[in-house]
């Protein structure tokens, strides 16, 4: 199988490597983007010579990769939008994609999801062959619901961390910093959704995904909060039965799942061993104080134009927070703003509106000051 790997270099890039170099006899990488040059790509260019390789592409870069390098696969890891063209294009070439990247999802899965529907029909396959979750609890799901009946779904429920500031009061939260907002308790991944771990809106985000890659209405997706992160997701089924996936929280295993599909590939990563694990905890997420997540949810029931809004306001607020520029609260405060600003955007129809759109917050983003309560004490 030919794979494309857009986001080579990133921490989910770099897992599906390690995966693909485990199975060299299954997988052959024939394209790999990462944003900039570094030692870590000029390792993978000489570790694949004949792979078709580029860095700091544009859009139309990695739609052109995708083309010249006839992929059989591709796997999405990269972050922002700029994969969203590629991501369309790869679908209507014939091309199944594994999809980490949440900000495409979001910002533009309506469009994403019917072309992964056209092309399934094509085929002759699921929608979510075609498309493939990489997310832990979006790949749980997928697990749960195979060889299931769609109108036997009931609820789906996505478990989160709590992140590190589980345990801490509202005012504490809204005025912690970067350092502190890093420091996860049970996943190691990007600086990006390591701060929206923290904010729980990666699992405001994480619903919406659910919502279009399983066409289930938002009311119906549930979160539960499970420090150990040992259950990555559950679907109850009518007639009272509920199945959950369990693994170590390690990602070269939905990576390998999507990767592999429908064949569970070997991989190093053991299996959860329970009676080590000892007890798990569920509990209801606090939207009190963690209103990223509110905020998150609400944009999740009003559409494609609110979801893009969001999507482009929590990045631009994730890099104005690690540069220092904001407390944590300024993340919901700048949310909260930009989705009031655009509360009439309308719905975009095709790529170029979902990134115009994205372009527009980003600027109303840049712009939006933070009161003065949430930006004392930073270095701005
Ligand atoms: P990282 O920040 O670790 O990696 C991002 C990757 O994208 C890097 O390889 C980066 O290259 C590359 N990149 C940046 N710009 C471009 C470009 N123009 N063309 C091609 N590649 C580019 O992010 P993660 O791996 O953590 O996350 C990737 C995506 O997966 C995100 O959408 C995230 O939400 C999602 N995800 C991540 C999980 C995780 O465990 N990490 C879990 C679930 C989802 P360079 O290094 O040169 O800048
Ligand atoms: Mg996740």
């Amino acid at each position: 199988m030919r794979v494309a790997i857009i986001g080579a270099t990133g921490s989910i890039g770099t897992q599906a490597l390690d995966v693909a170099s485990e199975h060299p006899e299954r997988f052959t990488v024939v394209a790999l983007a990462a944003g900039s040059e570094s030692e870590r790509f000029s390792t993978l260019r000489s570790a694949h010579p004949h792979a078709h390789a580029i860095t700091g592409g544009s859009r139309e870069d990695l739609v052109a990769l995708i083309e010249a390098s006839a992929p059989d696969l591709v796997l999405v890891a990269s972050t922002g939008l700029v994969a969203l063209p590629a991501t369309l294009a790869a679908l209507r070439g014939g091309a199944a994609v594994a999809i980490a990247n949440k900000e495409t999802i979001v910002a533009g899965g309506e469009l994403v999801i019917a072309a992964a529907r056209e092309a399934a029909a094509r085929v002759g396959t699921s929608v979510l062959e075609r498309l493939r979750p990489v997310d832990s609890e979006h790949s749980a799901l997928w697990q749960c619901l195979a060889g299931e009946d769609p109108a036997s779904v009931a609820t789906l429920w996505l478990t989160a961390s709590g992140g590190p500031f589980r345990e801490r009061g509202a005012a504490e939260i809204a005025m912690a910093t970067a350092e502190e907002a890093l420091a996860h308790p049970t996943w190691t991944m990007g600086a990006k959704i390591t701060i929206d771990s923290a904010s729980l809106v990666n699992k405001g985000l994480e619903v919406i995904e659910a919502h279009r890659l399983f066409a289930v209405p938002m009311a119906q997706i549930h979160i539960a909060i499970h420090p150990q992160s040992v259950v990555h997701g559950l679907v109850e089924f009518t007639g009272g039965s509920t199945k959950a996936q369990l693994g170590v929280p390690d990602m070269r295993s939905p990576i390998a799942y999507a990767m592999g599909y429908p064949e569970r590939m070997a991989t190093r990563v053991r299996s959860v061993n329970l009676l080590e694990r000892g007890t798990l905890s569920f509990d209801a997420p606090d939207l009190v104080r963690f209103p990223g997540l509110r905020l998150a949810l609400e944009a999740g029931t009003r559409g494609q134009a609110a979801t893009g809004t969001l999507i482009a306001a929590d990045d631009v607020a994730v890099t104005r927070f690690l540069a220092g520029e904001m407390r944590f609260g300024g993340i919901p405060a700048l949310i909260e703003a930009a989705l009031t600003q655009f509360a009439h955007a309308a719905s975009p129809r095709d790529a170029a509106d979902v990134l115009a759109l994205d372009e527009e917050v980003r600027t109303f983003a840049r712009g939006w000051r933070p009161s003065a309560a949430l930006a004392r004490g930073t270095h701005a």
